[in-house]
């Protein structure tokens, strides 16, 4: 991908995969290399490595890996120039104008950015009108009653949506834009009659950043007991409300550093747990938490803490962020808060003190599950059960959970910590829980063809000294390509492609010759990068060579041992004659091969 001399290998050269990749993964530096939660499979325990010299990362789990383009690619799921843009962006390299793309794609470029533009003049607007009008102190004598500051109002973009029905149209006119373009920025709807007004009116506004910050949408609060409660801005091209996460922009630093993030509901709640002192607040925009928020927040930490409201819709919700939690190998737990209580009022009127207490004291997800299945069917008498009936349908309403834990180990463990708890019999309970898992695609994406062939020690090192050792490697091309030692061996075709790329005289770069070899000879290419070898002599080298060719003698007379053998079943005593001297022949030439080269008896 990055050929030499190209702009893609300047940028390369610059970049420090380390701060990028650690953009979207907890790293911690280990001997070496950097190593984290993998980001590309659920995992507990680290085995996604980064490699800061060769600028390479590798996962040992699920077998990812590539450089820091192929990282971005994977996690932005963006074509190569997009990746090369965004890794040049974050390392602040400056890169040559960009060939012109399409008209189609100039043109949704355009729209994109002026739709931000409408967004950052209606942000504005809205935030004048909560300032200096005389509705707008109306609002802010709410804001204020709520327990928010003038500092936290501007921290926050508020604004307030007048109510009258096209302020902000006319504004938006005034500033020169056309109709279809504000229409377009789902500020504005049509009626009817084809005119134009606000969509949002009277209403507090909270505006809406994407992670890297851009302002992208709205929501906005009703004042009293106007319906809907919550409105928030349309899907346009640059807001898809399933993947954005409120407030993530300021909180993902703090996310990551303390690797545990806060998941709350309403926008009043992540402002108020804010401003309580927790900055790792996210909020899932009034709408029920995506897969896709959740695999956002796991780029950050994942370590969460559910505080949603104790109510039973709260308590739904909770329910069912914890599934996508769970299935994306989060380590979840729940802040019960006191019926009657939101985070917000929690910490307004219990104080930023009594609420971070809360979050230290968030229960383990199961712990939750548990005493909510037992408030639900334990209590026989009141949900019209028996008491085995209660059993059963706590167990049915746990099992769900319990299969959805991606961690075979872990998820053995609560089967018996829930069979304790409810006083089943365990094995009855791993048997039920193993069908279940069995029944729901498992996360797990460790593939039997993706685990790398059983190779030869002479082999492996061989390529390694290769890969290792450039001064050396012209004299071990060419020694491979006159003895062709490595036919017949399992890195024949890893070989091949050295002797290719040494031929084409581009320099030996895992990256470059990974994307020339099959998956598993990929991913044990990253292995070997990884590996803390030495550079290799060329001594070594000849030994392995030596090796290989000494195993393909072997092949050689074992050949010749089954022709004999079967021109002997045949009866065909001339050929199994002529064959035999052959054998001798050969036996003899093995015999010297091994007196010069195999002195010691190198491992294969
Ligand atoms: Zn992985």
């Amino acid at each position: 991908m990055a050929e030499p001399g190209s702009v893609a290998e300047r940028v390369k050269s610059q970049a420090d995969i380390v701060r990028v990749v650690g953009e979207y993964v907890r790293l911690k530096k280990s001997g070496q290399n950097f190593m984290g939660l993998c980001p590309f499979h659920s995992e507990k325990t680290a085995s996604f490595a980064v490699h800061p010299v060769k600028q390479i990362y590798h996962c040992f789990g699920c077998g990812a890996g590539g450089d820091v383009f192929k990282f971005v690619m994977e996690m932005e799921k963006v074509s190569f120039p997009e990746a090369l843009r965004l890794v040049a962006e974050k390392c602040g390299i400056a890169l040559p104008e960009r060939r012109p793309r399409t008209p189609e794609q100039e043109k949704a470029a355009r729209l994109r950015a002026t739709l931000v533009e409408l967004h950052q003049h209606a942000a504005r607007f809205f935030a004048e009108q909560l300032a200096t009008t005389k509705e707008g102190k109306l609002v802010r004598d709410y804001l204020y009653d709520r327990g928010l500051t003038d500092a936290v109002i501007k921290e926050f973009d508020l604004g307030y949506a007048p109510a009258m029905g096209d302020a902000l149209y006319r504004r938006l006119r005034g500033l020169g834009y056309k109709d279809e373009l504000i229409e377009a920025s789902g500020l504005i709807n049509r009626d009817e009659r084809g005119s134009f007004y606000d969509r949002f009116r009277s209403r507090v506004m909270f505006p809406i950043a994407s992670e890297s910050g851009q302002l992208v949408a709205f929501g906005g609060r009703a004042l009293g007991e106007d319906q809907p409660k919550y409105l928030n801005s349309p899907e346009t091209s640059i807001y898809a409300k399933s993947r954005v996460l409120y407030n993530l922009h300021r909180a993902k630093e703090t996310i990551r550093r303390s690797d545990f993030a806060l998941l709350v509901e309403g926008y009043m709640d992540c402002i108020g747990v804010h401003t309580a002192g927790l900055a790792n607040v996210v909020a899932s925009c009034g709408t029920s938490l995506t897969e896709t928020q959740v695999r956002l927040l796991g780029r950050f930490s994942r370590r969460v803490a559910v505080s949603y409201d104790p109510d039973a819709a709260g308590q739904a919700a909770t329910e069912r962020s914890l599934n996508l939690l769970l299935e994306q190998g989060f380590d979840a737990r729940v802040v019960t808060l006191p019926v009657g209580f939101d985070p917000d009022s929690f910490v307004r009127e219990q104080g930023g003190e009594a609420y971070r207490a809360q979050v230290k004291h968030a229960r383990p997800y199961l712990e939750y599950l548990l005493d909510r299945a037992r408030a639900s069917y334990d209590l026989p008498a009141q949900a019209g059960l028996s008491q085995r009936e209660g059993k059963v349908a706590a167990l049915n309403y746990l099992l769900p959970y319990l299969a959805r834990v991606p961690n075979k180990i872990q998820r053995a463990e609560w089967a018996a910590e829930v069979a304790q708890r409810l006083g089943v019999e365990e094995a009855l309970l791993r048997e039920e829980l193993r069908r279940a898992a069995q029944e729901r695609r498992t996360e797990l994406r460790v593939r039997p063809e993706f685990v790398p062939p059983a190779v030869k020690p002479a082999e492996r090192r061989l390529l390694q000294i290769l890969l290792e050792n450039p001064e050396i490697r012209p004299d071990i091309v060419k020694e491979l390509r006159d003895t062709q030692a490595h036919r017949g061996t399992t890195l024949e075709n890893v070989f091949e492609q050295v002797l290719a790329v040494e031929a084409e005289g581009a320099g030996l770069e895992v990256t470059a010759l990974g994307e020339r070899v099959g998956e598993a000879e990929r991913r044990l290419l990253y292995e070997l990068a990884f590996e803390r070898a030495e550079a290799g002599t060329l001594e070594e080298a000849r030994s392995c060579l030596a090796a290989l060719e000494a195993r393909a003698w072997e092949r050689r007379l074992q050949e010749l041992n089954k022709k004999i053998e079967e021109a002997s079943k045949k009866g065909n005593v001339q050929e199994a004659n002529r064959l035999a001297r052959e054998k001798q022949d050969l036996y003899q030439k093995w015999q010297e091969f091994r007196r010069v080269h195999l002195k010691d008896t190198h491992g294969s």
